[in-house]
């Protein structure tokens, strides 16, 4: 349920519904809109006819029942774009934003070398995995902790911020120590326990679909992390399984303009994961940008032949940095700056 108040609602009147809210067993959550003062009521769906007297106390214009089972993520909870801001980057908006970096942390050389590269070429943020999702037991499973310390000296090397995937609720402290941003991999956006875990960080979350969740799905998993408390998420698209065996996955471009329109947060892609090969990445990174996407993240790599992991869907750096040249002309026509 989402509560519209008057434009001259007084603070006290606020209060005293957000207090009725709270005494029915919901949670308020606050919207600062410029539009509009919105609380959204969030809880346990039974009891909701409760909810709809709240319509005639002082200073409520209206009340608003969501229908989608995503509410808090919803377009309708929240009209206009959400902005992200992290580390003073806003992630969402008018920029497009850029990630990139190797799938795994190696070494220290690798990891800064790559950090100083991907910042010439203009990234914004540096990616790199200590704790890696992989399917074999056999794989390289990354540096962990250790790979965590040499994200934060690659950063103070350049200053960029680092996104990193947590894959467990036992390593959130550890991981939110050292990434500005933590990442949830394809494999745990079902992960309900790590979601609910992550609502009560206060940095940012990247949450990645799963390679085999529909849209709906995947913003309930949104659902998940805002309704316990964490209202900064970013959401990314990186493929999706088809029949198509010709790349790793399939990049679901209608995905874009779908969570757009039904949601408020801003949408990056990885055309990295999405397709498993580097010299797809710049195709799908532009038409992600063409499709109305907030970002792209992108494995970026010194030396992809010997890559710990996904080398074959790596770009060398100075191949990121040409990309990055061949999108700032399609970002401007899309209104956006790069
Ligand atoms: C990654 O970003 O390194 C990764 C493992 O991606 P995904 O979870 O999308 O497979
Ligand atoms: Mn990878």
């Amino acid at each position: 349920m989402v509560i519209v108040f008057k434009k001259d609602a007084t603070p006290e009147e606020i209060r005293a519904v957000e207090d009725k809210i709270r005494s029915l067993g919901y949670t308020p959550h606050e919207i600062v809109g410029i539009e509009r003062k919105i609380v959204g009521a969030v809880g346990d769906e039974r009891f909701k006819e409760q909810l709809q007297a709240l319509e005639t106390m002082a200073g409520v214009e209206t009340t608003i029942s969501i229908l989608k089972p995503y509410k808090l993520a919803s377009r309708e909870f929240k009209r206009e774009d959400t902005v992200v801001p992290v580390d003073g980057i806003p992630v969402g908006g008018k920029r497009i934003t850029l990630i990139a970096g190797p799938c795994s942390v190696e070494s220290k050389e690798q990891i800064c070398a790559t950090a100083q590269l991907v910042k010439d070429a203009g990234a914004d943020f540096l990616r790199g995995g200590a704790f890696k999702p992989r399917s074999s037991p056999y794989s390289f499973q990354g540096l962990e902790e250790e790979g965590l310390k040499l994200l934060a000296e690659a950063k103070r090397q350049t200053g960029l911020p680092i996104v990193t995937e947590v894959m467990n609720p036992r390593e959130v402290e550890l991981v939110a120590r050292y990434a500005d941003v933590l990442q949830v991999g394809a494999r745990n956006v079902q992960n309900f326990s790590l979601l609910k875990e992550l609502g009560n960080v206060h940095k940012p979350i990247l949450l990645k679909r799963g390679m085999m969740i529909t849209i709906k799905e995947y913003l309930m998993s949104a659902e998940y992390v805002l309704s316990a408390g964490n209202k900064k998420i970013i959401l990314c698209e990186r493929g999706i399984r088809t029949i198509e065996t010709m790349t790793r996955n399939t990049l679901d471009i209608n995905a874009i303009p779908v969570l757009k329109k039904e949601s408020h947060l801003p949408v990056l892609v990885d055309p990295s994961h999405a397709t498993g090969h580097w010299d797809l990445v710049a195709a799908m990174s532009c038409a992600s940008i063409a499709a109305g996407a907030d970002g792209l993240m992108i494995e970026v790599h010194p030396d992809p032949a010997n890559a710990l992991s996904d080398g074959p869907q790596s770009l060398k750096p100075k191949k990121f940095a040409a990309l990055v040249e061949q999108l700032k002309p399609l970002a401007a026509l899309m209104g956006k700056s790069l």
